[in-house]
């Protein structure tokens, strides 16, 4: 069995993972690096036509992105992943199934559980030809809003964990900490606050933090955060108690020439690509709080390079610390971080054996041999 990091190792983005066995071969994600002139994962024209499947972890486009690439080059095989990742997907791949409705292949075994990162996020558990593979997706145990499956006590011949924010040395708590200093201090100037967040994932997790710190503020969201609302209201599922129980009464935000007075406002569009929306921003006069990876080029970054937005982390994937942590309640031959330039490929690199495919583990019947260099 081969497994190829064909992307996400050693960078934030691109995230795709090859697993080729005698019968059968899979990806698990497949996403797309921004800012890079050629994104896609890499895969040969070959690879791309063996799939039968791709497993999502979640809907993220550094995570699903390239799947209407793969679909150009050749891909027939079937899409699985949550029914929610499924539904969140720009555009619907041709086949598709939810993990509720899929029938693994004889010789192939799936397990997974819920990654606590957005709606529908998940980790999985491969086991192929007699070897286990653990993949975490993005993953955190410490979200206030999304509920996660701890992973616990797996045995793995090799698990690619997320560990997105390297060396980090802050805790989730210390980060949410630092966050709320930096939103009181934003709130000290201005009334409100605008805060630009995820179609998917971190948005309502931040509503609540900021309502429970300020539960006199209004809050206000565009027209998708409110429908998120309004899911998380009825879900059961993917969402934490506290959650539901926590947030209410979010008003349409007013996209007028003055922000509200007071209050905490939230739109879809981390990146503030919308032009209407970065000069919605340029409005708020500096009480713009951004709480994830800032794209190059983008409105979100004028308006930092400008000073006029503030970034403080709100933590939805592990540092260093954590995924060590993790390893050390599970049993791992061998780990992979990913999702970080902090731990690049070479770092990675075991005995080589198969010197032609410089991105490829090979585990082999007698033992994990790991080869893992660099492509150039
Ligand atoms: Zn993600
Ligand atoms: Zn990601």
């Amino acid at each position: 069995m081969r497994v190829k990091f064909a992307g996400g190792v050693g960078e934030h983005g691109r995230s795709c993972f090859l697993v080729e066995g005698e019968a059968l071969s899979f990806l698990v994600d497949c996403g797309l690096m921004a800012e890079d002139e050629r994104p896609w994962p890499h895969l040969t024209p070959q690879e791309i036509q063996n799939l039968s499947y791709i497993f999502l972890t979640h809907s993220h486009a550094d995570h699903s992105g390239a799947i209407p690439w793969l679909e150009e080059q050749g891909f027939a095989g079937t899409v699985v992943a949550s029914a929610e990742t499924l539904e969140q997907l720009k555009t619907r791949p041709q086949r598709r199934s939810s993990l509720a409705e899929f029938v693994p292949p004889a010789g192939l075994a799936v397990r997974w559980g819920r990654s606590g990162h957005c709606a529908g996020s998940l980790w999985y558990q491969f086991r192929l030809e007699g070897r286990s593979l653990l993949f975490s997706g993005d993953y955190t145990e410490h979200s206030w809003a999304y509920a996660a499956d701890p992973i616990r006590g797996v045995a793995a011949d090799l698990a690619v964990l997320d560990s997105a924010y390297g060396p980090e040395p802050r805790s989730a708590g210390e980060m949410v900490r630092d966050l709320l200093t930096g939103a009181e201090e934003l709130l000290a100037h201005q009334g409100s606050l605008l805060l630009p967040v995820p179609k998917y994932g971190r948005g309502l997790e931040l509503a609540l933090l900021l309502h429970r710190a300020w539960p006199d503020l209004p809050l206000y969201g565009d027209g998708h955060f409110l429908e998120q609302l309004a899911w998380a209201a009825r879900d059961c599922r993917w969402t934490r108690e506290a959650l539901r129980e926590g947030l209410s009464g979010l008003s349409p935000l007013p996209l007028g020439d003055r922000p509200p007075a007071v209050g905490l406002c939230f739109v879809s569009d981390p990146q503030l690509r919308a032009p209407e929306l970065e000069a919605l921003a340029r409005r708020f006069a500096g009480a713009v709080l951004l709480t994830g990876t800032v794209e190059g080029g983008t409105g979100s970054a004028r308006l930092q390079k400008e000073g006029l937005a503030a970034f403080c982390r709100l933590p939805v994937h592990c540092t260093d610390r954590e995924r060590e942590a993790l390893e050390g309640v599970n049993s791992f031959d061998r780990v992979v971080p990913y999702h970080t330039p902090a731990h690049p490929l070479e770092e990675l690199a075991g005995a080589g054996e198969d010197q032609a495919d410089r991105r490829s583990m090979v585990l082999r019947d007698a033992g994990l041999k790991g080869n893992l260099t660099p492509e150039r």
